[in-house]
């Protein structure tokens, strides 16, 4: 089997509320992703997308990830896509980095794999858990009563994990922190996300403040290096998310200590082929997993699920989906969705969801 075409789209999804990251980065109210048809001369085709959370999250922009893709076209045509490896060597050596922008190839290359193999993708990679995964939502509140006015709105949709972002404000956080642990239920799984919005002194100030409470920070500094230099000070578990980037990144965070949770998100680590090292590193090291999209539709969130599948059921805190705060259904209802706060592993081969190509437009480029 052979790919014998790569269509490019762009597609605009509007966020239903605005979204402010800490630490002054920009307000944004629509995430630019990019949707990847992967066609071969098998007639199986795969979908593949990369939506980076805004352009000032991480560094990784949707026009970059077209731009990456551009150059690697002519190193990707001809292979075989259920070679995940190949694709994968032929990308690092036609544009070394730029992660984000291999993902959606690697990710429609796995989908093609899946329906070759008459599997989902979660089986493919050797066996998916039927679990549903909960998910977990992202509450980007600013102050103690938004706070919880947030959550409630999560909570009714029945979601029972929460990534309650902070940063920025140390007396703010605290409050926030403690207020929220006095109204978390027993089952709720709580992550407080710092999105790198602390200097070493404030992560210190609030994690010693919230000490008794034990509960899980998420990024509490801007680097591996940062957070590295607070451990051991600090009695507070700590997930690694954007710092998390490469297998390198992996193998010092695990070999040193530096956090108690993963967070994995696919399009910023390069995929699933990249993605599933990561996650051996933290199952051979005790360390639990966040996985989730960068942002996106159905499709995206749906690839981060296929990976949680094939972690086992105690190790997987929860996953995302982002779905639920965009606008617009690019795949017409179809794909895994909200039920009761979690999301269902399809058993369809594949991915499992592809998109209604009406609702995306003609292709911004097609190589062949
Ligand atoms: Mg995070």
């Amino acid at each position: 089997m052979k790919i014998t075409r790569i269509s490019v789209y762009h597609v605009d999804l509007p966020l239903e509320h605005p979204y402010w990251l800490c630490g002054g980065r920009l307000k944004f109210e629509v995430l630019d992703a990019t949707l990847v048809k992967v066609e071969t001369d098998s007639g199986l085709i795969g979908w593949g997308e990369g939506t980076p959370w805004g352009h000032t999250y991480v560094p990784a922009h949707g026009p970059g990830i077209r731009a990456g893709i551009e150059t690697m076209a002519p190193f990707i045509l001809g292979l075989d896509p259920r070679r995940v490896l190949d694709v994968e060597r032929a990308m690092d050596i036609a544009l070394p980095g730029h992660l984000y922008a291999k993902s959606p190839i690697d990710m429609a290359c796995w989908d093609i794999a899946g329906q070759a193999a008459g599997l989902p993708i979660a089986d493919l990679m050797g066996g998916g858990s039927r679990t549903p995964r909960p998910i977990a939502s992202s509450v980007g509140a600013k102050t103690v009563d938004e706070t919880r006015e947030v959550m409630e709105r999560y909570r009714s949709r029945g979601y029972v994990a929460h990534s309650v972002k902070i940063g920025g404000d140390v007396e703010r956080d605290i409050a926030r922190v403690r207020d929220v642990e006095s109204i978390r239920r027993p089952e709720e799984i709580v992550l407080y996300d710092v999105n790198r919005g602390w200097t070493r002194q404030q992560a210190l100030r609030v994690m010693s403040a919230c000490e008794d409470l034990n509960v899980t920070f998420e990024q509490p500094g801007e680097s591996l290096d940062d957070i590295a230099a607070i451990s051991g000070r600090h009695a507070s578990p700590v997930s690694v998310d954007e710092s998390l980037v490469t297998l390198q990144d992996a193998a010092r965070i695990a070999r040193d200590g530096l956090a108690e949770v993963f967070g994995i998100k696919l399009n910023r680590v390069g995929g699933l082929t990249k993605a599933a090292r990561m996650r051996d590193i933290a199952l051979a090291h005790g360390i639990d997993m966040f996985v989730m999209a960068t942002g996106g539709s159905v499709l995206a969130d749906t690839e981060a699920l296929h990976l949680a599948a094939t972690i086992p059921d105690d190790n997987c805190r929860a996953v995302w989906a982002c779905q639920d705060m965009i606008t617009v259904d690019i795949a017409g209802g179809r794909g895994p969705r909200n039920i009761d706060g979690h999301l269902h592993l399809p058993d369809s081969p594949g991915l499992g969801v592809h998109p209604d190509e009406d609702a995306l437009g003609d292709p911004v480029r097609t190589y062949q």
